[in-house]
């Protein structure tokens, strides 16, 4: 749970930086940091909070340059404080480079440990810290592969530093003089390009580039490597991947609605979710209302389906950050009473249907049913515009331990006795394939416990 920007090609890309990566904040928002090149040196600010309080004008100032790259921070691998804040810095055997990573590798533990048993100090938690350490560890040309003379000296190391790392990633280098975007073979987190005047962007979400008033130009591809330099865009596929496992659970909940992730839009496809979940169930009531934010597109699909009228019955206060995000279940409980307000005037008397992307815990739907009955609804069925959540996540989204996820410890009536429902039902695992295209391309381990990569030693998680 990160996003990351990139930007090659204009002044002050610092500030540029600084906009797309504040697009992203709902990627991450326990720290941000922007890295910046003015080709003579990288410079670089991280600071601990929200892109917009954190980060300060004269911070911008200090590290003006022509290419940046730039990163929101919620930790699903190492200690969550400052330290492992990024963009990583590391000097290599190319000098001075910094990194940016949104994913979780499976091999982090194993792989440090050899590197630290060949003298390789580590000054960070992360298993980011692996993308810049292995830079000095190899090289490797993989067959096939014909570099164009400006990327001879350094995409072997990114080869062998991509040959060597398993998981999740999709990440930007920044060197002196170019940016190296990369995406894992398997392509699980989402990496966009986009254009503005002569300048090249990446950004983990389309959305990053709308304000920006910038092209979305395309995705990197899995497995694709993409160099930005003075003398122009070059595309590299030194490794083929058995399968692709795209994270279903970004169309589901993570991405923005408005962005364009994985060759899909959000918005459809979370829309879509809600219509399937509508065609899936008989129930008939008076109203259908969101759990906003993350209820509100598959509610609209729901009530359109259904042909049901869509009601504000719960108010978001914008001044408070999601549930998700508290490292505690008690800050997550206070948070769900100060951000959610019953509306009595859409509920009294209504038999409701409440429409939410999903239900991890329980706790939250539990405080939103109690929530709307005693704001006079006369009865509230709760809709999932998802399947159960039954398997942790290890490729970069924070769900919780296996043992925490309610579905796994609870039959559907026990659950829905728990959160106090009158009728509970979710969408199926067979509706949700149903949403993309090439189902076979995503992955859908939290609902399926269908792993497509096994973590190597013990998995790697803070929460
Ligand atoms: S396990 Fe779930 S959250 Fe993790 S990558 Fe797969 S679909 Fe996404």
């Amino acid at each position: 749970m990160c996003g990351v920007f990139g930007v090659f090609g204009v002044d002050y890309a610092e500030r540029y930086a600084f906009y797309g990566i504040y697009a992203l904040q709902h990627r991450g928002q326990e720290s941000v940091g922007i890295a910046v090149s003015d080709f003579e040196t990288i410079r670089e600010v991280k600071k601990v909070g929200l892109v917009l309080e954190a980060i300060r004008r004269e911070d911008l100032e200090k590290i003006s340059g022509y290419s940046a790259i730039a990163h929101v921070r919620y930790s699903t691998a190492g200690d969550p404080g400052g330290i492992n804040s990024q963009p990583l810095l590391r000097n290599t055997r190319f000098g001075r480079v910094a990194v940016v990573h949104n994913g979780n590798l499976v091999n982090y533990l194993p792989l440090r440990a050899e590197l630290e048993h060949k003298g390789v100090n580590f000054m960070h938690t992360s298993d980011t810290e692996l993308f810049l350490a292995l830079l000095d560890d190899g090289e490797l040309i993989p067959d096939g592969i014909d570099l164009h003379p400006s990327d001879e000296r350094i995409l072997p190391g990114v080869f062998y530093t991509m040959s060597r790392v398993k998981g999740a990633y999709s990440l930007i280098y920044l060197f002196k003089d170019r940016l190296v975007a990369v995406r894992d073979p398997m392509g699980f987190r989402p990496l966009l390009m986009g254009r503005f005047k002569d300048a090249v962007l990446f950004a983990s979400e389309s959305c990053a580039f709308d304000i920006l008033q910038a092209e979305l130009w395309r995705e990197v591809k899995p497995g694709e490597v993409v160099v930005v330099d003075s003398q122009g865009i070059r595309s590299y596929f030194p490794f083929k991947s058995q399968r692709k496992a795209m994270c279903i659970f970004e169309l589901v909940y993570f991405s923005k609605p408005e962005s364009f992730v994985f060759e899909n839009w959000v918005y459809k496809a979370r829309k879509r979710m809600g219509e399937l979940l509508a065609y899936e169930d008989d129930l008939v009531m008076d109203i259908v209302v969101p759990v906003p934010d993350s209820g509100l597109v598959p509610a609209i699909g729901y009530a359109q389906a259904k042909g049901l009228p869509l009601e504000l019955g719960i108010i978001r206060n914008h001044y408070v950050g999601r549930s998700f995000i508290e490292p505690t279940q008690e800050l997550r409980d206070i948070k769900v009473l100060m951000k959610l307000n019953p509306n009595k005037a859409v509920l009294e008397g209504k038999k409701v249907v409440v429409i939410d992307d999903s239900l991890v815990r329980g706790t939250t739907s539990k405080k939103i049913v109690g929530m709307l009955k005693r704001a006079g609804a006369k009865e509230v069925h709760m809709r999932i515009s998802s399947p159960p959540v039954i398997g942790p996540c290890y490729y970069g989204i924070d769900t919780p331990t296996r043992d925490e996820l309610i579905a796994n410890r609870m039959e559907l009536e026990d659950i829905r006795k728990f959160i106090g429902a009158d009728s509970l039902k979710y969408l199926s695992l067979e509706s949700l394939r149903t949403v993309v295209d090439s189902p076979q391309d995503f992955c859908d381990a939290c609902f399926s416990n269908n792993y497509p990569l096994e973590v190597e030693g013990t998995a790697l998680r803070i929460r």
